[in-house]
């Protein structure tokens, strides 16, 4: 495949192997500089591989009104995330302010409910920083949760659309070790006992 301007061959013969490619894959598309770059990476992938994106979402995405009843439940909260999951931080403002706003409006008129809160698509440094801080802000989503990792402390109601966020991904998915996870203790150590990463 084309990989940094030149053309390379990738051993691929078992499991471990496929793992390894695919975690080098990601590091490369995550470390493209735009979004478009990564979406024609992963367009031409495909393509080129015969593997149908649609098809995927379809088989993994929920439709609207299957998001209806999940919006129901009263233990349900239904958030933002921008229409095109592009990673904010690399978009023009007035680009990522757009799929912010839109987000919330295409919601509203589909489920009726108005969302207060956001999540920034990838969500780590890269991704959401003070600038898509404070337009979450502006925009008026009440919170709005990155992907750095970490618990709330009262400093963070100065923050509330810069907070950090547990992943639960399937790696972590044994309730003792989400227990170790909220309690703080895992990303105190992480975050080298600081508590706000708001900058
Ligand atoms: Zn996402």
């Amino acid at each position: 495949m084309l990989l940094d301007g030149r053309q390379q061959g990738f051993e691929c013969g078992t499991v471990a192997a496929k793992r390894d490619l695919f975690d080098q894959l990601y590091r490369y598309v995550r470390g493209l500089p735009t979004e478009e770059q990564l979406r024609a990476f992963v367009r031409d992938l495909s393509g080129r591989y015969h593997v149908d994106i649609m098809e995927f979402c379809k088989e993994l995405c929920m439709d609207w009104s299957e998001l209806a009843t999940l919006a129901g439940d009263p233990l349900v909260t239904i958030g933002a995330h921008t229409v095109n999951h592009v990673m904010l931080a690399k978009v023009p403002e007035r680009t990522a302010r757009a799929e912010m706003a839109m987000s919330r409006a295409v919601i509203e008129a589909s489920l009726g409910q108005r969302p207060d809160h956001l999540s920034y698509p990838v969500g780590d440094n890269t991704s959401a920083g003070p600038r898509e801080f404070r337009m979450a802000e502006e925009l008026g989503f009440k919170t709005a949760v990155t992907t750095r990792p970490g618990v709330l402390f009262p400093e963070h109601r100065d923050h509330l659309t810069a907070l950090p966020r547990i992943s639960l991904n399937g790696e972590h998915q044994q309730l003792r070790y989400v227990r170790v996870l909220l309690s703080g203790a895992a990303t105190a150590m992480w975050n080298g006992f600081r508590k706000v990463d708001a900058a």
